[in-house]
């Protein structure tokens, strides 16, 4: 390809919202075997909501929330940020308070004042978030903060999360005085074109794969729904990286799709790493293409736009 035929892809790319860091990248999207998926904001929407709260134990239904919420509230994670909004739901609208009632009764619906004090907290990359209130540590994650903390998940516990994860739902454990006290459901649905673009990619001799920090068990269920085979689950936010050098061997050129903070060691290490959606700052540094519609058909654009370029016209 001519230097004008790059340039002239690029500014289709751009005009499509597909940002090009230049023709190597473009170059290199026509060989593309594989396309690794995140899986949460990237095939999902990113817009996880609970959809389920189950207590274990005694204690009040507000004052569990409150204390999950207040654990959450300094995550960055969506599903933290989902959590407190539930929590905040609970109190504001489906409790005893409307938000006028709420207001008139001086509580700020948007500020989070509502929410206790917390000490010691920590973000545990991979399981969930940690920390105190009044004294007594709180956990919120997933089975392997629990166990790691030597929390026992009785059965009926183990059997709840199992029935969340079987269908694509993200169980959320919660213990209280290392006392295992409820498990939330959280679930993100998939976006409305991840189907048919896997599908697409399929048919152009591209193979997708999906990796997640998520379980196995969600993990397989999402990509049931998505058509996509080979799934990768589990994975440490480090691990994602070692995921796409997996898939290099024999030459074989990969592209990494993302949108997270999580995602950069895993765009930078692919042969095109895309980022998605406005994205983090950093994924979209990382990244060759930044598919700025927060569009999976975007992939196979660029994947098109390469192919255009790069194929001698028969
Ligand atoms: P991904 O970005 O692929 O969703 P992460 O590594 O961010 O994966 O998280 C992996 C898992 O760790 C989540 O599926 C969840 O079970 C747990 N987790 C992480 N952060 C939190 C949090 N703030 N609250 C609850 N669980 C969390
Ligand atoms: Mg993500």
């Amino acid at each position: 390809a001519t230097p004008t035929a790059v340039m002239v892809s690029t500014g289709v790319g751009a005009s499509n919202g597909v940002l090009i860091k230049g023709g190597d990248a473009l170059e290199r999207a026509q060989k593309i075997k594989y396309v690794i998926f995140d899986k949460t904001g990237t095939l999902t929407q990113g817009k996880a909501k609970v959809t389920t709260a189950k207590l274990f134990t005694g204690m009040d239904r507000g004052e569990f929330l409150t204390f999950v919420a207040s654990a959450e509230a300094s995550s960055e994670h969506p599903l933290g940020k989902a959590i407190v909004e539930y929590a905040r739901h609970f109190h504001f609208f489906d409790e005893q308070y409307s938000t006028k009632d709420a207001q008139d009764h001086g509580m700020d619906t948007k500020f989070p004042g509502w929410l206790l004090d917390v000490s010691d907290f920590s973000a545990v990359p991979g399981k969930g978030v940690k920390c105190f209130i009044n004294g007594k540590q709180i956990l919120v994650g997933n089975r392997k903060l629990m166990i790691e903390s030597g929390v026992v998940i009785p059965t009926h516990a183990e059997t709840f999360v199992v029935e969340l994860e079987e269908s694509a739902i993200t169980g959320v454990l919660v213990a209280y005085d290392n006392i295992l006290a409820g498990v939330l459901g959280v679930a993100d649905p998939l976006k409305r074109e991840a189907a048919v673009v896997i599908e697409g990619l399929t048919k152009m001799g591209v193979q997708p794969v999906m990796v997640t920090g998520d379980n196995w068990r969600t993990a397989r269920a999402v990509a049931r729904e998505v058509g996509i085979q080979d799934v990768r689950a589990e994975v440490m936010p480090a691990g994602k990286a070692d995921v796409v050098h997996s898939f290099q061997k024999n030459g074989c050129v990969v592209a990494m799709v993302g949108d997270g903070i999580n995602d950069s060691p895993a765009l930078a290490a692919a042969d095109v790493g895309m980022a998605i959606g406005a994205g983090t700052d950093i994924a979209v540094e990382a990244a060759d293409f930044v598919l700025m519609r927060n569009n999976l058909e975007d992939v196979i654009t660029a994947i098109d736009l390469s192919r255009k370029t790069f194929t001698r016209i028969r």
